[in-house]
């Protein structure tokens, strides 16, 4: 019999499989504390349960402990993770050093199939879904190598969270749990590529956490041409769902816009890319790309980038430049994990 993920489960969950097992309720909650709050990697080290009950827990499910099988450190402090799942595969878990926090950058899926043209993530498409605990583990690898409290997640690594929905629902649940680390919805921020009946699923959710459209284009010629998923949800259908969104959650929104030299970083574009959000106060983050092996985009230069933005600004338009972080070590989201696969196909 395969053996389950017992991080992956909710406390509800892990409260029904303690009453299947003939376990006390109050049992869910020490073996909850022990998985995300003492965040311990083996059964044996929960010394206040019986040995009977390890050993039948054991047998049946396992706890996601990923491997560190690669790590680089920048000068600024960003530390890039490639961890090596039980099943053998690899993702790529980054932590980023703010003045307000130590934020863990995310995969929700090992590799990606939505096909976005700039990322290294999607070449050899979609190979399974991370679960719940999985992406938990992602976090506690991380502030268990650096010693310090990971205060801010960002769901903006390998893959699509929407196109994982469950998995990332029941871990969201567990992350903000105040049983676990705790980690509140508000410091949690997750990315999309524009899937739409994603997004408003989400909506009904009402979480307090900070919705990121990853949108990259003001048209959809360009966009088309850089994210296939446009030809799915284009812009006309894309913007109502997250207008909507904005309203139904009360959550503002906020946009990241990679700028790829020549496609999509023209004033015409920053006015095109200013009356398709006009009205919603919402904020563009403005990301120079980071060179992909095998793609035809080159990021932008500094001085464009400043230009764009103060455009924006003019146009009424808040918008930022995100600090590149670790830029010396391969951090283009997926970039280390396609080195790993041509070392060992
Ligand atoms: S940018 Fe995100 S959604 Fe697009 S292919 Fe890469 S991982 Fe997938």
């Amino acid at each position: 019999m395969e053996k389950k993920c017992l991080s992956s489960l909710t406390l509800a969950q892990l409260t029904d499989t303690m009453k299947e097992l003939g376990q006390p309720a109050f049992r869910a909650k020490q073996i909850f504390h022990w998985v995300h709050q003492r965040l311990v990697t083996d059964f044996a080290a929960m010394t206040d349960q019986p040995k009977t009950l390890l050993a039948k827990l054991d047998e049946s499910w396992y706890l996601a402990v990923p491997k560190i099988e690669r790590r680089q450190q920048a000068k600024d402090g960003t530390v890039k993770y490639l961890l090596r799942m039980a099943d053998g595969n690899c993702i790529e878990t980054v932590v980023m050093r703010y003045n307000y926090g130590n934020t863990v950058c995310v995969s929700t899926q090992v590799g990606c199939r939505m096909g976005c043209r700039f990322c290294a993530s999607t070449q050899a498409g979609r190979v399974r879904n991370l679960e719940a605990g999985e992406i938990c583990a992602e976090i506690y690898t991380a502030q268990k190598d650096i010693g310090a409290r990971i205060s801010h997640i960002v769901l903006m690594g390998i893959g699509e969270p929407l196109d994982n929905y469950e998995n990332v629902m029941a871990f969201l649940e567990n992350i903000s749990s105040p049983e676990g680390v705790n980690i509140g919805m508000r410091n949690i921020s997750l990315s999309t590529c524009g899937l739409v009946p994603g997004i408003e699923r989400l909506a009904k959710e009402n979480l307090q956490l900070t919705l990121s459209v990853s949108l990259h284009a003001p048209n959809n010629a360009i966009r088309s041409g850089m994210m296939p998923v446009n030809d799915a949800y284009p812009l006309e259908v894309l913007m109502p769902a997250v207008r909507a969104y904005q309203h139904d959650t009360g959550r503002r929104v906020s946009f990241e816009y990679s700028m790829v030299r020549g496609v999509n970083d023209s004033a015409a574009c920053a006015h095109e890319l200013a009356a398709l959000i006009r009205g919603m106060g919402a904020h563009v983050n403005l990301i120079p790309i980071n060179p992909v092996d095998g793609s035809p985009y080159s990021a932008t230069d500094a001085a464009n980038v400043r230009r764009f933005q103060n455009l924006l600004t003019e146009l009424g338009v808040n918008a930022t430049v995100r600090r590149r972080l670790g830029s010396e070590i391969s951090a283009a989201c997926g970039q280390l994990r396609r080195e790993e696969m041509q070392k060992n196909p």
